[in-house]
């Protein structure tokens, strides 16, 4: 797939890199170390990273419209800004052994973000959507019963929201209306056997790229839901990717820190990786703070 050479763009640093973002505005990629509770940014340009300090759990990072970020920390969603932090809503007060995992913004504006149990057992996860309703911030829960909440993503013509939960080794289909935001039949579109899938994008033709932890790999599926291609890391956690740079070309893929491996060995994971496999992202969805739309 193109030159797919794969560059380590960080230290091996973090303990749970996820939910890479590119912001097309200030041209930098963001992610969190869920982990440490940090929002990473990187400046392709210039090489210019920063760390910002949040509070763990901090499950995922996202762009809003008005220049802040939206961040999944406990069972919470926040608004950040540069020096203030605005609780939006919270998502689930009677499960206290959950917590915000991957999330996506539809093209309508809305955030979609799942939940976990702090252990990664059992399904008592759910997906959530969450809109801004006449000033007013809306929360409803779309999916239960669901182990690991991981990737969202959209085919090309919005009627299909493509959707990861881990424990289950497959990605989904589920019948999506971008109007009222409402999902309809779910049903098996990617069976990954033995491998567990995390974080995922959808590229500019409506292709599938999905990172699996169990396999050090990225893997490329067709809208069919065809394999078309496997990307092979040099470490085993790979956790989610996102196309992101001035022309949406290049891939960057988080990782973690793989527990069975020496920390400082050069497979213990925890950088995040770029390789440009020829094809290019879309631009990300901000979530709409004020308004709702359509
Ligand atoms: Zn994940």
């Amino acid at each position: 797939m193109g030159d797919s050479e794969v560059e380590a763009i960080t230290d091996a640093d973090a303990t749970l890199g996820e939910s890479p973002v590119w912001d097309g505005v200030r041209q930098r990629m963001l992610w969190v170390d869920i982990d440490a509770g940090d929002v990473h940014t990187f400046d392709p340009r210039t090489r210019h990273r920063t760390r910002r300090r949040y509070g763990a759990p901090l499950g995922f990072v996202r762009l809003a419209d008005d220049g802040r970020l939206v961040l999944g920390r406990g069972g919470n969603v926040y608004l950040a800004g540069s020096s203030t932090s605005e609780l939006v809503a919270g998502v689930e007060a009677d499960r206290r052994e959950n917590r915000l995992n991957d999330s996506a913004i539809d093209a309508a504006g809305r955030l979609w973000a799942g939940t976990m149990r702090r252990d990664a057992t059992g399904a008592e996860g759910a997906l959530y959507r969450l809109e801004w309703n006449d000033g007013t911030p809306t929360v409803r829960r779309m999916l239960d019963s669901v182990g690991i909440s991981n990737g969202i993503g959209w085919s090309l013509d919005q009627a299909s929201m493509y959707y990861i939960d881990t424990a289950t080794h497959r990605v989904d289909q589920i019948d999506f209306d971008l109007v009222t935001g409402v999902l309809g039949n779910r049903r098996p579109f990617i069976q990954t056997e033995a491998a567990r899938p995390d974080g995922m994008t959808v590229d500019r033709e409506g292709w599938l790229w999905v990172a699996f932890p169990s396999h050090g790999q990225v893997r490329r599926y067709s809208p069919t839901g065809k394999l078309d291609g496997v990307i092979e890391f040099p470490v085993r956690r790979v956790t989610s990717c996102c196309f992101g740079g001035a022309e949406l070309d290049e891939l960057y893929v988080t990782s973690a820190r793989d527990q069975n491996v020496p920390p400082g060995a050069a497979a213990a994971g925890g950088s995040v990786y770029r390789c440009r496999p020829g094809k290019q992202g879309q631009p990300a969805n901000r979530f709409t703070t004020s308004r709702f739309l359509p």
